[in-house]
């Protein structure tokens, strides 16, 4: 059997909405991996390479750290946390957008209409720098989830938060008003891959592109 040295460390995302894609894109590029429930990790059988489940919150650290040399992320999350990690390829899954909204009835006019207010999000260090590019001051809470309550509870006048369908939007009385990121899950690497590795890497990455081509 092979040390684990000699193995690629891929970290995906446990459960949550960019699981099921990231198992399936391994299994369409010919590699076999046995998903046990609370597994925090599996060997695939058939390419030299382990999986780590993880926090999609916590895999560009863990990728940073080498602990593990690549990952399935998505782009909002790798821009807001800026580890020190290379953003190798586009997986053409979990596309949304980062955008603002503001109370359905509320005048929104230009980006400047969000000068003084207060942007509840969980994602303020990509705020700050599409607040500051514009040149508009604003204060912006911190919270961890539902986020789209914010506005209804008085605690914000409007969210920065991801859209798909725009239904969680709608459903709380609020209105898209900004995009500041159009997002997919991307693969990731670590800055500091063995030769060997990059090797298995060039190999995964060569069938992913050619999955990526059938899919079009
Ligand atoms: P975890 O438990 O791993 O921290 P989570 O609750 O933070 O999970 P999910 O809701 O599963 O995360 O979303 C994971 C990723 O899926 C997001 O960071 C984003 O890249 C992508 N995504 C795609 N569409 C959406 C959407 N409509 N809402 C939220 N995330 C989406
Ligand atoms: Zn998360």
């Amino acid at each position: 059997s092979l040390e684990t040295g000699d193995r690629l460390k891929i970290a995906i995302q446990k459960s949550g909405r960019l699981h099921d894609d990231s198992m399936r894109l391994l299994k369409e590029c010919g590699i076999d991996v046995s998903n046990g429930v609370n597994k925090l990790k599996s060997e695939a059988s058939n390419f030299p390479l382990e999986v780590y489940f993880l926090r999609d919150d916590d895999i560009p650290q863990y990728v940073e750290d080498a602990v593990a040399d690549i990952g399935f992320v998505g782009e909002n999350v790798v821009y807001e946390k800026e580890k020190a990690v290379d953003v190798v390829e586009k997986l053409g899954f979990g596309k949304c957008r980062l955008s603002i909204a503001v109370r359905r009835e509320e005048a929104y006019d230009k980006v400047a209409s969000l000068n003084g207010k207060r942007i509840a999000t969980s994602y303020p260090v990509l705020v700050k720098k599409f607040l500051d590019s514009n040149n508009i001051t604003a204060e912006i809470h911190e919270i961890s989830g539902s986020v789209e309550i914010a506005p209804g509870i008085g605690l914000a006048d409007a969210i920065c938060d991801l859209v798909s369908s725009g239904s969680t939007l709608f459903m709380n009385g609020l209105k898209e008003s900004e995009t500041i990121l159009q997002s997919q899950a991307v693969l990731i690497k670590s800055k500091t891959l063995a030769p060997a590795k990059q090797l298995l890497l060039n190999k995964l990455l060569f069938r992913i592109q050619s999955v990526k081509k059938a899919r079009n």
